[in-house]
């Protein structure tokens, strides 16, 4: 499933992956890479560092806590795996002199959607149904069915492949994965093929840089020493497209070596902090994740019960001191304008009040350039070429304390001015509408 799509939810193989289950409930037919699994390892997966990308926290929920959850996936998801395992049958009774109808292949994807669907799904888009995915996935069908028929562009070598890619020389490193359809087209070139279900088409350049099909590729020329070329095909059955990249040597091994470096960094993180993105709406950790539980509680709360939480009631509040406080501070900026109205008339510089007074004070100031203007670096090249910088700049304390963190600075400067910085717990509140 596409990067997207398995964002969005997570497809029977990535929950195979998760549980060390056969894929849909069978064994996986074809495993390349046999005998490179050693007692002890983690298997890694595309899926599983992308989770790590997207939200170190979600990756803690799935793969260390193996948290259960109630909801079993996203539509998005459940349409995906029900459409794949459609194009399997297709493919597999090929293999066997069978060729489905278009109906017989409609008769098994609609059997096996009522056979596997459960209200437990979660369907985020709540102004479809069920119905409206299931109708996708027909026409999904439909269109590549009429697009292939006969289906005898290249020979299929396998389906559902399960693949082992071993990523450094010492086998420490291994990533498992499973190629939708492996076929071969003839002259040394092979072709990983991928179904993908979702709702966006990404472009040229986003493909090239993809990095699921392209790990699948280095076993495939493993494994096939008469492979010349691998052929990256994704079809994009939303828009009946299909799409190709491929990838040199070099890249390939480039690509080793980052994800190895991003193992490492998972096996080394300490925090798994939540990492919020459009991509939550689709998350099955939403009810446990310390941003959307409180939500989850009051979500299924009556009115009444609702507007006696403790929390509902301590932010309401706030948001109407913080509304208060925004009209105060406009009334404040128009009063001040009338004072100095006042004042510029009675040609005074002192109102009195009874128990306060406001003194205009005024004065022809000189004005620099901020961060904001046009001019601002032409003036700070100005003042560092005068030797001025040093005397008349401050310390950006939050920009510094944001690279020292992050480690994106000279490692003599951090050495030198570690021992200025003491941890401290720091805690703000930060308001947004929802
Ligand atoms: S809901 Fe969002 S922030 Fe929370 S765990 Fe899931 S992806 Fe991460």
């Amino acid at each position: 499933m596409g990067e997207k799509q398995a964002s969005l939810g997570e497809s029977t193989k990535d929950h195979a992956e998760k549980s060390g289950t056969a894929v849909n409930g069978k064994d996986a037919k074809v495993t390349i890479g046999d005998g490179i699994e050693k007692e002890g390892q983690t298997t890694y997966s595309h899926s599983r560092l992308s989770t790590f990308e997207q939200c170190p926290l979600k990756f803690k929920f799935g793969y260390i806590d193996k948290l259960e959850t109630e909801i079993e996936g996203s539509i998005e998801s459940f349409l995906g795996s029900r459409v794949h395992e459609a194009l399997e049958k297709l493919y597999k009774d090929l293999k066997f002199e069978k060729e489905n109808t278009i109906q017989e292949l409609l008769d098994f994807y609609n059997s096996e959607w009522e056979k596997h669907w459960t209200g437990n799904i979660l369907v985020v888009r709540k102004e479809y149904n069920s119905e409206n995915y299931r109708k996708m996935g027909e026409r999904f069908i439909i269109d590549y069915y009429n697009r292939y028929k006969p289906f005898n562009q290249t020979r299929t070598i396998g389906l559902e492949i399960r693949i082992l890619i071993k990523l450094d020389d010492d086998g420490r490193y291994v990533l498992q994965g499973f190629i939708d359809r492996l076929s071969y087209a003839g002259d040394g070139v092979y072709e990983i093929h991928d179904y993908k279900t979702a709702n966006t088409l990404p472009d040229q350049e986003k493909l090239d840089s993809d990095r699921q099909l392209a790990l699948y590729a280095i076993a495939v020329k493993h494994k096939y020493r008469d492979c010349q070329k691998v052929r990256l095909i994704w079809h994009y059955l939303a828009f009946d497209k299909e799409v190709s990249s491929e990838r040199t040597e070099a890249q390939l091994a480039r690509l080793k070596s980052e994800s190895v470096n991003l193992i490492k960094e998972i096996e080394s993180a300490k925090e798994f902090p939540p990492k919020e993105s459009a991509l939550c709406e689709w998350c099955e950790y939403r009810p446990h994740c310390p941003r959307f539980k409180h939500l989850y509680k009051v979500e299924e709360l009556e009115p009444v019960a609702f507007r006696k939480d403790e929390g509902v009631g301590l932010v309401n509040e706030y948001s109407k001191l913080r509304d208060e406080e925004s009209r105060i501070k406009k009334e404040l900026e128009k009063m001040s304008e009338k004072i100095m109205a006042f004042a510029d008339q009675h040609k005074v510089d002192r109102v009195y009040g009874s128990d306060t007074r406001v003194t205009i004070w005024q004065k022809n100031c000189i004005k620099f350039p901020g961060k904001q203007d046009m001019d601002y670096p032409e003036f700070v090249k100005a003042l560092r070429e005068s030797g001025a910088l040093q005397e008349f700049s401050t310390v950006d304390k939050w920009k510094l304390e944001k690279a020292f963190e992050q480690v994106d600075m000279d490692p003599e400067v951090m050495e030198k001015i570690a021992k200025f910085g003491k941890r401290e717990l720091v805690k703000r509140v930060y308001s947004s509408k929802r």
